[in-house]
């Protein structure tokens, strides 16, 4: 790792295949990793002094980043940016804290509210912006309010009723400001059950799932009155592949990397999808993995 004089941990010129579940994407420019408020601060301050364009991310596990890469700083809101906080019921989560970390110390405490969100391989960040959900269960329903920091330097903290959260949408992924921490209030439970249904989540994902695979998620968004994957099978996409990039033999809804694939495979992957998708039902298919740098228009 090179070392840049900056006021946190960072690198130069990283390949954000190292940093993102699908493992495609060039380099960034610059990887900022805060530990703290204050060093997040000071890393945001030195971007925009350098005149640099800057994207949050967490754990990488919805991100596509192009071949050319990303000519700014990427702040990675990750491992270093982790831990929580418990009083009683309520916890406060920075915003790099391993989503499932936050689901276990809960289900350990006989708290429930979210143990149908065990798996999810994101950040607490990332399931603020995005509301991931899964089972029934989104990450908004027991959340009491959000620390973000607004592109100005501002720090505010956001009611819940504030977020604007609906299916896979925050207020935070239009205003451009970065999740610090959320704040939950969860709801006492029984250990046994809880437990149980954690392990149930954690077998349906091994079931169904791709695991084996390279992969970001779901590719697609669920449009109104149906699913995704079903209609990505049912236009015959099941195995379709550009390059080393293909929909899961395995769950239609997911693209994965055969080994070797590019960010552009992908793309031109899901471009392909929505337009098979598109011709079989009149359907257009809303991508859900947040694709970062230069791709063709659609
Ligand atoms: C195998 C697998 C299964 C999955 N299953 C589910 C599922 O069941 N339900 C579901 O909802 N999702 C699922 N996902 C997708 C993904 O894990 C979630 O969307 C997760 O919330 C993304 O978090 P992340 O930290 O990885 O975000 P990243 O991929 O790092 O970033 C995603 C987006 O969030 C933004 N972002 C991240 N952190 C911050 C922050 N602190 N401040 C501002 N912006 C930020 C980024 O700018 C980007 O736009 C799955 C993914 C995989 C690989």
């Amino acid at each position: 790792m090179e070392s840049v004089s900056l006021p946190c941990p960072s690198q130069e010129r990283v390949r954000m295949a190292g940093l993102t579940t699908f493992q495609v994407g060039g380099e960034a420019r610059y990887v900022l990793e805060p530990r703290d408020e204050a060093e997040l601060s000071a890393a945001l301050a030195w971007a925009h002094a350098g005149g640099l364009s800057v994207f949050a991310m967490g754990r990488g596990s919805n991100l596509v980043v192009s071949d050319t890469g990303f000519d700014g700083a990427i702040v990675r809101l990750g491992p270093g940016f982790s831990g929580t906080e418990w009083t009683n019921t309520v916890v406060t989560a920075k915003a790099g804290t391993r989503l499932s970390e936050l689901v276990l110390q809960a289900v350990g405490k006989g708290l429930g509210g979210m143990e149908k969100l065990a798996g999810i391989p994101g950040s607490v960040g990332g399931a603020v912006i995005l509301n991931a959900g899964a089972y029934g269960q989104e990450f908004s329903d027991h959340l009491v309010g959000v620390r973000a920091l607004a592109p100005n330097g501002e720090v505010r903290d956001w009611p819940r009723d504030q977020c604007d959260f609906a299916y896979r949408h925050s207020i935070f992924r239009d205003n451009g400001h970065l999740v610090v921490s959320a704040t939950l209030e969860l709801v006492e439970g029984d250990l046994d059950s809880l437990r149980q249904s954690v392990r149930e989540t954690q077998k349906a994902r091994l079931d169904k799932q791709p695991l084996d695979l390279p992969n970001a998620g779901s590719l697609f968004k669920r449009p109104p009155g149906g699913y995704a994957s079903k209609m990505v099978e049912e236009a015959g996409l099941k195995g379709f592949r550009v390059g080393a990039a293909a929909i899961s033999e395995k769950h239609a809804g997911f693209a994965v990397n055969l080994g070797g694939a590019t960010a552009s495979d992908v793309w031109n992957l899901s471009c392909e999808v929505i337009r098979r998708v598109r011709e079989f039902n009149g359907v257009t298919l809303e991508r859900e993995v947040v694709f970062l740098g230069d791709f063709p228009a659609t």
